[in-house]
């Protein structure tokens, strides 16, 4: 949604190691469709996958045919990275689930964030970066002098990603790409839209976008706009229509933030 891209430029080439599949679930919240990813260390017999992706059966068995597989990751619980996954499992012979929140597992121990993964050759780390979802994970993944990072929804190719309330949380969001930030010419590989060629300076590019709004919902605030739709009115006059319900659902978050920064407790949000 706007907003200049930095530096950190687009990838075509991704290491041999790493294989991209695309769902055929293009939209408005998922861009080209979502990225499912796949990755073999050289000589290995096992592969891993990061999320499955919709429950779409060609898409499923497309990934099949890259199995076998130790793991299928999973970046957080929204139904457009998870939906496939026991489908997945199916196929592939029960093949074990791994996500930070146990209701998405199967036949496996919820994710341990912050801890180090089997990877069956590779080296993956978890990191705890809620925000976009509370379950939010983004995988740190290493491969001889290769370091890449699958951030899921918690940073996109291209665009913002929704941080909205019961789930979302802006203050941990914005704690996440603290975190994010100190990945410099790590490889980014998003949960949609193209790869980016640097995690660290991506995180820089959001914290500043989320920054600027954070004002300008600041500044809405003072004038008396005290709904997420009458700060969208003032914010994003110019809004697509189609976009507008994740614009307010982004200024709920923004208002129900800037309120427990400020502790008032007051314009308590209206949920759209
Ligand atoms: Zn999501």
């Amino acid at each position: 949604m706007g907003g200049a891209e930095p530096e950190s430029a687009e990838v075509d080439r991704l290491p041999g190691w790493v294989t991209l599949l695309r769902a055929p679930n293009p939209g408005p919240m998922t861009l080209d469709g979502t990225n499912t990813w796949i990755l073999r260390a050289p000589g290995a017999d096992f592969a891993t996958v990061i999320d499955p992706g919709p429950l779409d059966e060609g898409h499923l068995r497309r990934i099949a045919e890259h199995g076998p597989f130790g793991s299928i990751l999973v970046t957080h619980g929204h139904h457009d990275h998870v939906e496939g996954a026991d489908r997945l499992a199916e196929l592939l012979g029960g093949t074990p689930v791994r996500a930070a929140d146990p209701r998405h597992c199967r036949d496996s121990e919820p994710l341990d964030p912050n801890g180090p993964l089997d990877g069956n050759g590779l080296e993956i780390t978890v990191l705890d970066t809620p925000g976009h979802t509370s379950d939010s994970v983004c995988f740190l993944v290493e491969c001889g002098n290769d370091r890449v990072m699958f951030t899921g929804d918690t940073m996109l190719g291209r665009g913002t990603t929704v941080v909205a309330p019961p789930d979302g949380d802006l203050g941990a969001y914005l704690t996440s790409l603290g975190v994010l930030s100190a990945y410099p010419s790590v490889l980014m590989l998003p949960g949609h839209g193209p790869a980016r060629t640097d995690t660290a300076e991506r995180a820089h590019f959001y914290l500043g976008h989320r920054r600027e709004r954070l004002a300008q919902v600041r500044a809405a605030m003072a004038t008396g706009a005290r709904t997420p739709a009458a700060v969208v009115d003032l914010v994003y006059p110019d809004i697509d229509p189609h976009l507008r319900f994740a614009a307010e659902w982004s200024a709920a978050a923004q208002i129900d933030h800037l309120n427990r920064e400020s502790g008032t407790g007051v314009n308590r949000l209206d949920r759209p």
